[in-house]
């Protein structure tokens, strides 16, 4: 583990972290139909690609490396951390893949699963249009069947992450689309395989009509796609489509978990190390002038950068290790977690790195600033904060009347003070009884209450682990990180606890 997690800090360090800021000040760019990545972006992922580091988790049959996401998750940090506009490139591939790999036919597996692996192509997660976002059932891509058993794929896409770019040979997109005559809602759509270029060579009539200017990820091209008869092939059976899509989403929604974790991180160690070189008042014990990092308000910023930054990847990491072991209930009550409160986490992360950076911070060179604005599109994209929030009050809770909930507050309950797994039994217990109303407004608080007490639970946790492990500057590092989290986050789990019990009156 050690030797592949040093090659791949190396790759992220050398290779993909130098080209974050050229990549934001000179992105994706488009002409006539062609995207040209940012400078320096394809020959990187020609290194990674090389290097085989998109097969890491993925099955053997088709050339993956067959590692554990409990490996793969800390290398894909490293890739989002050094530089989250390359890493989502192979975050979607990653979706793609797993989607041909359980709804795929066998010979769709071997046509596309060797080369998506490989990273010789790259694969696209085509959801978006202009009036279907978070609501998939008004799309209206339409699927015409061929004779041959093809479909001709007609519609527009929007927001299309790597929908065209110059990295790879192929592009090979995973698209949703309502075949004629099907029913009008989610009911109807089916998923399709449409690649860039065809089986014979020749190109399919599917283009990039237009990129995004963005708040942040420059260097990430946001395509709006232009499918005009292009020839699909359709994955497993007709209307089935959302269902497949969500193997590709779910896995994709931990992915963008862990980008929150991963920008967090990168703007702690900012901030850290701008705190400690920057000298401005006087220490209250010396009365000499200090480095910044010494101010009791400066430190409780940088405690908090880190503690929600371990906690989330903690977490993150649970959900790696509850994917490897099987256990599906346990993934899927956790991935909204996962999702929204790491990704919420990164966006305040990031701006305390700002605010730590003072001026300076709001100020591009530094570097803070493009952070936090990259760090903004990660609550919003593979589904809002608040689809998640619904999601996991509506379909993890509600429906199986808190069974999975429950099981997971017993697993965090060693770790928490008392009044908060009592606190999250009787909120599990609410939610279940709420009307659908009450629910939907209780869904957000509902979702930090229990992204907070878990974050707690592992902080805790892993300071018992490093207590027995050694009794070393780690060690206490983690027990005052574990003891900071206590006092300082923890508490707010108690205070959305009673805001999703009481708050909902007003809201609905
Ligand atoms: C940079 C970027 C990259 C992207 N990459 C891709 C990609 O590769 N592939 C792809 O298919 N899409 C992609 N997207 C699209 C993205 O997933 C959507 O923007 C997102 O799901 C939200 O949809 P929307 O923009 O239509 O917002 P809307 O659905 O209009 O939502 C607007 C607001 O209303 C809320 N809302 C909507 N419905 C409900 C509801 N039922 N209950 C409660 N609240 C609700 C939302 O939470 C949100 O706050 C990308 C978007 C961006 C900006």
């Amino acid at each position: 583990m050690e030797a592949i997690f040093d090659e791949a800090g190396k790759l992220a360090a050398e290779v993909l972290a130098p080209l974050n800021k050229t990549g934001d000040q000179d992105g994706a760019k488009l002409a006539d139909g062609v995207v040209t990545t940012s400078p320096g972006f394809k020959d990187a992922y020609a290194q990674y690609r090389d290097a085989g580091w998109n097969a890491v988790p993925f099955d053997p049959n088709y050339g993956g490396q067959g590692l554990p996401y409990a490996i793969a998750f800390p290398v894909q940090e490293m890739w989002q951390s050094a530089n989250m506009s390359f890493g989502l490139c192979p975050l979607l591939n990653q979706g793609a893949v797993e989607a041909i790999n359980h709804h795929g036919s066998d010979d769709q597996k071997n046509t596309y699963l060797p080369k998506l692996i490989s990273g010789e192509w790259t694969g696209t997660m085509n959801l978006t249009e202009p009036q279907a976002g978070s609501d998939l059932g008004l799309i209206r891509t339409k699927a015409a069947p061929q004779a041959d058993g093809s479909y001709a794929i007609t519609g527009q896409k929007i927001f299309i992450t790597y929908g065209e770019h110059d990295m790879a040979d192929n592009i090979i997109h995973l698209v949703l689309g309502r075949i004629d005559g099907a029913p009008d809602d989610v009911k109807g759509i089916s998923l399709f395989i449409v690649p860039k270029i065809l089986e014979n060579g020749s190109r399919n009539t599917v283009e990039c009509i237009g990129l995004e200017h963005k708040l942040g990820i420059h260097g990430s091209p946001t395509c709006t796609m232009d499918f005009d008869g292009a020839k699909g092939e359709l994955v497993g059976t007709a209307h089935e489509g959302l269902r497949y899509m969500f193997t590709m989403m779910n896995n994709a929604r931990l992915s963008v978990g862990l980008q929150g974790v991963a920008i967090a991180e990168r703007a702690t160690q900012k901030a850290l190390e701008y705190a400690h070189d920057r000298v401005q008042g006087k220490s209250l014990s010396t009365g000499a002038r200090a480095p910044i990092e010494e101010h009791a308000d400066v430190k409780r910023m940088l405690l908090t950068m880190k503690a929600l930054t371990q906690a989330g990847r903690m977490l993150t990491y649970e959900a790696a290790l509850a994917l490897d072991s099987g256990d599906k209930g346990k993934v899927e009550f956790m991935t909204p977690i996962v999702k929204s409160w790491c990704t919420d986490n990164a966006v305040e992360v990031a701006s305390l790195g700002v605010q730590v950076h003072g001026g300076m911070g709001f100020i591009e060179e530094t570097g803070a600033a493009q952070f936090y604005r990259d760090a903004r599109i990660l609550p919003i994209y593979e589904g809002t904060n608040g689809i998640q929030a619904a999601d996991l009050a509506f379909r993890k809770m509600q429906r199986d009347q808190g069974a999975e909930a429950l099981k997971y507050i017993t697993e965090m309950e060693p770790y928490l003070p008392l009044e908060y797994a009592q606190g999250l039994k009787d909120l599990v217990t609410h939610i279940c009884k709420a009307t659908p109303e009450e629910a939907a407004a209780s869904a957000t608080p509902l979702l930090k209450a229990f992204g907070i007490a878990a974050g707690g639970a592992m902080m805790a946790r892993a300071a018992q682990a490093a207590q027995r492990l050694a009794q070393d500057e780690f060690t206490a590092e983690k027990i005052r990180l574990a003891e900071f989290y206590r006092l300082n986050i923890l508490p707010l789990a108690l205070a959305h606890i009673k805001i999703a019990i009481d708050g909902p009156a007003p809201i609905i």
